[in-house]
Parts: structure tokens; C-alpha cells; sequence
């Protein structure tokens, strides 16, 4: 594979990343299969010193599910390499609520089990209680009732989050899965309200819960993805390097009058480790 090439500036933004933060569909794999050079890529980032995380909207599955997911497919990791929005949206509402909240949560049981994890407390359309706010996730198991009540506190006008704006998530399977921001717009007809704040990317709180873990500065994160309008539209919100690869959704041509442009443009992940090798032992 040819090096790719850079400007002065290009490697001189390269050479102070100490960080990546990995976009999953599209960057390292593509549906249920790993890319071939996803192994090599993350071998290189170690063997440079550049630690990664992977990243994902998806709260239908907790961070201990998503390290079961990448190590099925064959990648070595910890759970502290991954953060979804579910973990975005705890550090969100830990510093803007407190943690002695009680939650409803419209979202699976493993989304409420992580925020019975990070310590807060849980009401549902079960019992009685009141919550304090309440979050809306992509709830792969949401029941009739659980939405009525979501409706209800919502309407009520509690406090109302969501964990990311997708409206679906992709899939190869003959359905359309109705994610998170569809139904954040059911509940907005049925109670003329939108959520206060949704996390996940594009939001920077997804960057900037990643800065706080390992102590960097935005210059030393380069969030690598295969969408401009949420991987590199975040990048640029979060003040953090922008690496575009061109594995997944994005062609080159859609690059012809897109702006900002991406501070790097990767053929893969595999190229842009290889750039950060290249400009950091220059
Ligand atoms: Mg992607």
C-alpha cells in the first residue's frame, strides 16, 4: 500500500496524536464482518504509544455487551476502551443533575442496569414513582405501556434526555430498525415536545468524556470515522483532529464540496496508522 501524502501541517497534526477515538460500522468493521487490516491498524497504534476507544451511538447494548461484540470478532480489548452514548449520557447527567436522580428510562434492560451501575436510581411504568427525568434510549424491547409513560413524564414536563439522535440503526436484514430518534419524534407528536438534549455523536460529549479519561488535550484526539455529518461534524464541534476514512459510507467525490474539510482523508484505518507512525518517527 502506498504511504499516503500529507502536507508539513498534516504531519504535524499527526505526530501529536496520542489517541484515537474509533468510530465501529464503516471504520473497523463493516455489519458483522471485521475489515481485514483492522488487526494490523490497532497493533501499529499500540506499538506508536497511541492508545484508542471505540465509539458508538448504539445504547441498546451496555459497554460490557459491546467488548462481548468486538472480542467475537476477534479484537482485544477492555471495556474501558469502549464508550457508547449511554456512558456519554451518565457523565452528562452526573454533572448537570447530580447522581441522586431517580430515571425513567424508555431503553433495554441493559441500558437500565448501566445506569443502575453508575449508581442512580430507576422508576418504571411498574411502579408508582415519580422519576426526576427521564432518558430515551434505543429501546430494542419498548412495550406499548413503557412509551405511554415515557409520554406521560415527558408531557409532565420532566427533564427529558436522549441517549442519540439516530433514526435508524443500519442493518443487512430485511427491516427497518426504528432507532432512538424516531422515536424521540412519536413522542414529540404525542407531546409537542423534543428532547432538552440528545447525546451521542455529533454531540462533543461524546469527545470530551473520552478527554476527561485519559487526560488529553483536543489536539492529541483524532476521531476517525466514515461520516462527515456525525464522525467529522463532531470533530470539529469537539476542537479534536477529524480523520475521515473512506471505508464505510463516504466516497471520495462526496469530499468535492463538503466543508470543513477533514483535517486527514484515510483510504482506512490501517493508512492513517501507518501516516501517524510516519509523522511521529520522522
Ligand atoms: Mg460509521
Amino acid at each position: 500500500m502506498s504511504l499516503m501524502k500529507l502536507t508539513a501541517e498534516q504531519k504535524a497534526t499527526l505526530a501529536k496524536i496520542r489517541h484515537v477515538a474509533l468510530d465501529m460500522d464503516g471504520t473497523i468493521y463493516s455489519g458483522k464482518t471485521l475489515f481485514s487490516f483492522t488487526a494490523e491498524a490497532l497493533d501499529i497504534f499500540t506499538q506508536t504509544g497511541v492508545g484508542y476507544t471505540f465509539l458508538t451511538n448504539n445504547s441498546s447494548k451496555s459497554a460490557s455487551d459491546y467488548l462481548t461484540k468486538i472480542k467475537n470478532l476477534g479484537i482485544k480489548a477492555d471495556e474501558s476502551q469502549i464508550y457508547t452514548s449511554s456512558l456519554a449520557t451518565i457523565e452528562y447527567l452526573e454533572s448537570n443533575f447530580g447522581k441522586n436522580k431517580k430515571l425513567f428510562i424508555f431503553g433495554t434492560l441493559s441500558l437500565r442496569r448501566e445506569f443502575v451501575k453508575a449508581g442512580f436510581g430507576i422508576v418504571t411504568e411498574l411502579d408508582g414513582d415519580e422519576p426526576d427525568i427521564v432518558v430515551v434510549g434505543f429501546d430494542t424491547e419498548l412495550t406499548y405501556e413503557r412509551m405511554c409513560k415515557a409520554a406521560y413524564w415527558i408531557a409532565r414536563g420532566k427533564p427529558y434526555i436522549a441517549t442519540h439522535p439516530d433514526k435508524i440503526c443500519p442493518t443487512d436484514q430485511p427491516v427497518v430498525l426504528v432507532d432512538c430518534g424516531a422515536v424521540c419524534a412519536c413522542l414529540e407528536e404525542a407531546t409537542s415536545r423534543r428532547p432538552d438534549i440528545v447525546l451521542g455523536k455529533p454531540n462533543p460529549c461524546m469527545i470530551k468524556g473520552i478527554l476527561k479519561r485519559h487526560a488529553l488535550e483536543p489536539c492529541e484526539l483524532a476521531m476517525v470515522g466514515d461520516r462527515l455529518y456525525t464522525d467529522m461534524a463532531m470533530a470539529v464541534r469537539a476542537h479534536t483532529v477529524g480523520a475521515l476514512v473512506l471505508s464505510g459510507e463516504t466516497k471520495r467525490s462526496d469530499l468535492e464540496d463538503y466543508s470543513p474539510m477533514p483535517d486527514i482523508v484515510a483510504s482506512n484505518i490501517l493508512s492513517l496508522a501507518k501516516a501517524i507512525r510516519e509523522s511521529k518517527y520522522r
